[in-house]
């Protein structure tokens, strides 16, 4: 009895310790201001010299792509773009990465629209931010500056991009997504197999934390900042939350933030206050994001549906009570802490 109980339990040790990685193991972990934000880069090696090649490699290469993206860097490469009505996209990065916000700016119809650059200039919220007496556009102005936006009249013929009726690019709701996948892409070169990457929120994991459980992934609290609402238990998928709490100013007791609705010219205002997308990457997580921000709920998960990799969960307040919705193949629980958590159905 006692040799059969000895038994199971040495299984019992040898199953454990199988699934485990060798001794030296490590988490590696490193936050820096890059792509306009704080980024995070953890991950998981043996390796100790080979991790802080990688450091210096990572952050080098989202500073890099950063250029490519932005809009407001004046060197940048977007800036050349909107000063023109054809440009010929040389660069294959830049090129898919249009492609790709137009798609999805189709699928959303025109919820998600990378063509906004004169509005979000209009708008100016990060500068409005820092001002004691931020403007609001007089609607003049947004009706005028509207008649410039809409993803129609962006085109795209082989490797050359037509914008037509002064329409200018904005990939701001696309862009951080697509540097954290290339971010992704360069550690899975490296053979890393356990990482966590977060730049300003939009984050991509892979593998398992020190190789043995998901990686927990914390949803802010829209109302406290500084606080958690819940906790996402995620492995090999993207997770990017956009909320009306980043960036925002306050004018005659009003919140303006920076998610435009397109159709509108105002920010966009459907009573969310936080939406939070898990996608197979961090590109179409993140254009989600901000489509599913413009659709509110309702809609929002109605759409969600549709796509079998697209999850969602929203938070917004009802009658004054922190209220959370999700789409069908999220799974979710109420912690006794009073936060919620989630994980994908298998
Ligand atoms: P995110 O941080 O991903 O929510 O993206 C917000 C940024 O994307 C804003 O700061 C604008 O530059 C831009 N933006 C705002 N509204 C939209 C929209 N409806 N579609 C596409 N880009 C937008
Ligand atoms: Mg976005």
């Amino acid at each position: 009895m006692l040799r059969k109980k000895i038994l199971s339990i040495l299984i019992l040790f040898l199953f454990v310790f199988s699934g485990c990685k060798a001794k030296g193991y490590q988490k590696y972990s490193q936050t820096r201001l890059a792509m306009g934000t704080t980024l995070t880069v953890t991950f998981f090696t043996e390796d100790k010299k080979k991790a802080k090649a990688i450091f210096d490699e990572i952050f080098l290469l989202a500073n890099q792509l950063e250029q490519l993206f932005s809009s407001r860097n004046p060197h940048g490469t977007i800036k050349k773009i909107n000063q023109q009505s054809q440009y010929t996209l040389s660069d294959p990065l830049l090129l898919t990465t249009i492609k790709q916000a137009l798609k999805i700016a189709q699928l959303t119809e025109g919820a998600f629209d990378p063509s906004l650059y004169h509005l979000i200039s209009l708008w100016d919220i990060e500068n409005q931010m820092q001002k004691k007496d931020p403007k609001i556009p007089l609607p003049s102005a947004i009706e005028k500056v509207l008649l410039k936006t809409g993803y129609q009249n962006l085109l795209i013929k082989n490797n050359q991009l037509f914008l037509n009726n002064q329409a200018a690019l904005d990939l701001g709701a696309i862009a951080k997504g697509k540097i954290v996948d290339q971010l992704a892409k360069y550690l899975d070169k490296e053979a890393i197999s356990d990482y966590f990457i977060n730049g300003g929120g939009d984050i991509a994991v892979k593998g398992l934390f020190g190789g043995f459980r998901k990686w927990k992934i914390a949803i802010t609290n829209p109302y406290r900042n500084q606080e958690f609402l819940g906790v996402v238990n995620i492995s090999n998928v993207a997770i990017v939350t956009s909320g009306n709490y980043e960036r925002f100013f306050i004018s005659n007791n009003q919140r303006f933030h920076h998610i435009l609705d397109p159709k509108t010219g105002y920010p966009a205002n459907t009573g969310i206050d936080s939406v939070t997308v898990i996608a197979n990457d961090a590109t179409t997580a993140d254009a989600m994001a901000t489509a599913l921000f413009v659709m509110g709920e309702k809609k929002g998960l109605a759409f969600t549906e549709n796509y079998p990799h697209l999850e969602v969960i929203f938070f917004q307040k009802k009658q004054g009570i922190i209220t959370m919705s999700h789409s069908s193949g999220i799974q979710a629980s109420k912690q006794q802490n009073g936060q919620w958590s989630f994980r994908l159905k298998e």
